[in-house]
């Protein structure tokens, strides 16, 4: 029996809705389904606006936009991250600040932030990685103290919170994402949050092809034309559909979620007891989703082989992701501050297990034992 890496998460009330969607002769953007998406968000975590668009990637090309990235700009991210935190920024110009990590929760060290900000900085975009928050507040202050925007990579962190405030509600700008591998999907998919509303009606624009349609359709004017810049980043209302049947459900998934986490937790502590492995650490003020559930090896050769060992166990699992300042893009288009001390180490001892909504605890156990064997049998 095969365990694979990732299975889309699917409730059973998807084709129900893409039904409805179809019967209703609406299915370009910006129908009932995306406007119960909106509601959706703006309800469940309070926020001044919630846009749906077709990926994370765009909703970080919006925000590059609304922060009026120009060229010769600085963005600060972390570079243990996907392209798209970085390719909306680059793509307007901007030059990369990438700082290194903190190796307990991988995401971006907080500390090191203040020192890389330069009279150009522009943003920095944090990233939750694991949909482990960032710490925010101290984020938050260096912003407010150099003004600075605040775009948050929430892509993995639906649904997790930061003292009590959901990510993505806590920057200016908050990006989500719905790729099948993310806990809420609807195939290729995401969101923008905007809780400075000083953003909102640009947003609205930039989302419809640069015209003030949305202006139209309220109503607030008599025609709608070419107002500003813009591309199309609105879905259909067939990916909305889906989503809004993941959405409907969403506390279901994520407690499912949590116990899977939870169940290789303690499955496996007793391999970080012996100091074979590290598990991820959850700071106290946070709520984490259980959008990853990772383990690190004590080095790069040692993961190769437990990868290695899984796959021929029929577990299939995956290592991410190679740092973007060095790869060939990032040491174009941006530049490590300071040291790598932990970015490139930690990243090649990571390992990511199969975890997704319909994964059986059964065969989360099977995983356990597995990696139990590598280690206490001696597979090495
Ligand atoms: C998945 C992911 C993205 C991109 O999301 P898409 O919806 O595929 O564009 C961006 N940033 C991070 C951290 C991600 O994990």
């Amino acid at each position: 029996m095969m365990i694979p890496f990732n299975k889309p998460a699917f409730t059973g009330k998807e084709e129900v809705y893409i039904g409805e969607a179809i019967k209703s002769g609406h299915l370009s953007g910006d129908g009932s389904f995306t406007k119960k998406c909106h509601l959706w968000f703006e309800g469940q975590f309070n926020v001044k606006k919630a846009l749906l668009t077709t990926s994370c990637t765009h909703a970080l090309e919006m925000a590059a936009i609304l922060a009026d990235i120009q060229e010769g700009d600085e963005v600060i991210m972390p570079s243990y991250t996907f392209v798209s935190t970085a390719n909306p920024f680059v793509v307007r110009g901007a030059k990369i600040i990438f700082v290194d990590i903190r190796p307990d929760t991988m995401n971006i060290d907080e500390t090191l932030i203040e020192e890389a900000v330069t009279a150009r900085t522009k943003a920095i975009v944090p990233v939750h990685y694991a949909g482990v928050a960032c710490e925010m507040d101290a984020i938050m202050d260096i912003a407010n103290r150099h003004n600075l925007i605040v775009i948050e990579d929430a892509a993995q962190g639906v649904m997790s919170t930061y003292n009590g405030k959901p990510l993505g509600t806590i920057g200016h700008l908050g990006c989500f994402s719905f790729h099948e591998t993310k806990n809420y999907n609807c195939g290729e998919g995401g969101a923008l949050i905007i809780n400075d509303e000083r953003y909102v009606e640009r947003a609205e624009i930039i989302r419809e092809k640069g015209t003030n349609r949305s202006r139209f359709f309220r109503g607030q004017v008599d025609k709608y034309s070419w107002v500003d810049i813009g591309s199309s980043y609105l879905p259909s209302e067939l990916n909305a559909a889906f989503l809004f049947a993941q959405l409907e459900n969403a506390e279901l998934i994520n407690s499912y979620r949590l116990d899977c986490w939870a169940t290789y937790y303690n499955g496996l502590k007793v391999l970080e007891e012996r100091g074979d492995i590290c598990l991820p650490f959850l700071p106290k003020n946070i709520n984490h989703n259980a959008h990853m559930f990772y383990l690190k090896a004590a080095s790069l050769d040692e993961r190769t082989h437990l990868i290695q060992f899984l796959k021929q166990k029929g577990i299939q699992t995956v290592f991410h992701y190679v740092p973007l300042h060095s790869s060939s893009a990032g040491l174009e288009y941006g530049e490590m501050f300071k040291q790598d001390v932990y970015t490139t180490k930690e990243s090649e001892r990571l390992v990511r297990l199969p975890l997704y909504y319909n994964l059986q605890i059964m065969e989360i156990n099977q995983v356990i034992d597995a990696v139990k064997e590598f280690y206490i049998k001696g597979a090495l």
